[in-house]
């Protein structure tokens, strides 16, 4: 059967992870979170006290910072660091580390090589774009700011962080700023790209829709 790339972009909040790992699994395919990659990278910086203007240090600290999967956990040199990449402290920085151009250089690369035999789906801010322009299906998810904020909310909540919706909000603004206005492979919709507003669809309703657009190209391309 054939197999293809589902790259997912779009804003955070938006749901794509948790639709990403649903999609995967009905597809029996590979789930890629490349966030959490830039999380773990971020998470590395944090503890390491690196300075992320200083690009000598950066490039330094980026040899020593290994990145795996398994299953859908995520480890930095060997070690499971699932709930420690989700903190506010990261969620406040990781931003500004994915705009620098070394630490997507590295990641790109990883995520291509994960990719290559196709039969995954990735979630991300350029996936259709830059790390796999040639994916036979591109979504961007979008949905309202109130809506993303509160999802965010429920997922830290979920982890035993309690944070007002205001900094939530707050947070979510700058990193889509951040985002979308970086030099380097700025959060974009790509020309084929297909839009999914969330704001009023369950996550069941967003896997269903996202599941039938891959099985028709799985089925009749
Ligand atoms: O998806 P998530 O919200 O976990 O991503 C965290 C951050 O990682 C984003 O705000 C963005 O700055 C960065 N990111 C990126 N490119 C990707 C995935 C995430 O720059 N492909």
């Amino acid at each position: 059967m054939k197999k293809i790339v589902v790259a997912l972009d779009g804003y955070s909040g938006t749901g794509k992870s948790s639709t990403a790992k649903q999609v995967a699994s009905r597809l029996g395919y590979t789930y890629i979170d490349s966030g959490a990659m830039y999380r773990a990278v971020t998470y590395f910086f944090l503890i390491n006290n690196v300075d992320f203007s200083n690009v000598g240090q950066v490039e330094k600290s980026l040899k020593k910072c290994d990145i795996s999967f398994s299953g859908t956990s995520i480890y930095l040199n060997g070690a499971n660091v699932d709930n420690e990449i989700r903190t506010m402290d990261v969620n406040n920085h990781v931003s500004q580390v994915s705009a620098i151009s070394a630490v997507r250089a590295k990641l790109v690369e990883h995520q291509r090589k994960m990719g290559e035999e196709k039969g995954v789906v990735m979630d991300g801010r350029d996936i259709g774009t830059i790390v796999f322009p040639n994916a036979e299906l591109k979504v961007f998810m979008t949905a309202d700011m109130d809506v993303r904020a509160e999802r965010r909310r429920k997922e830290l909540l979920k982890k035993g962080i309690d944070e007002k919706l205001e900094v939530i909000k707050e947070n979510l603004n700058q990193r889509d700023h951040i985002d979308s206005t970086r030099a380097d492979s700025p959060l974009k919709k790509a020309d084929d790209v297909r839009e999914i507003d969330t704001s009023h669809l369950t996550l069941n309703q967003q896997i269903d829709k996202i599941v039938e657009m891959a099985e028709s190209i799985i089925y009749e391309g």
